[in-house]
């Protein structure tokens, strides 16, 4: 479903480290997409709960579970927001396990914020 160019492009970022947290956050806000940060599972529940995002940048690592977890029970659910996993967990396996979980695309730590956004503007235009 093609999405409405006025609409504002809904991202949920999900990141547990508070430094790379915020410069997420801050770079893609400069797209002047509405960027809503989540520390750990529960706080990107809290968000998911009650709000529609169009494209989620997840940690596979979080405090308090594995990003794979909430990919698993968004498919479940029938969500089908695209999912860019990002994890220090590098090689062809993690991708291929990422992919099976549901995950959109993935990208591993470290990464530049280009990489990042050109990531992200392709998987909201649906180019992946
Ligand atoms: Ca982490």
């Amino acid at each position: 479903m093609p999405r409405s160019a006025q609409s504002v492009i809904r991202v949920l970022l999900v990141e547990d480290e508070p430094k790379l947290r915020k410069s997420l956050v801050e770079g893609l806000q400069l797209e002047e997409w509405h960027v809503m940060g989540a520390a750990s599972s529960a706080e990107a529940w809290h968000h998911l709960d009650t709000e529609v995002f169009d494209l989620i940048v997840l940690d596979w690592m979080l405090p308090d579970g594995d990003g794979l977890e909430i990919v698993r029970r968004l498919r479940t659910q029938g969500n089908s927001v695209p999912v860019l996993m990002i994890t220090a967990r590098a090689g062809a396996s993690a991708a291929v396990q990422a992919k099976q979980s549901g995950a959109t695309d993935y990208l591993a730590k470290p990464f530049s914020f280009d990489d990042l956004l050109s990531r992200c503007r392709a998987l909201l235009t649906g180019a992946s």
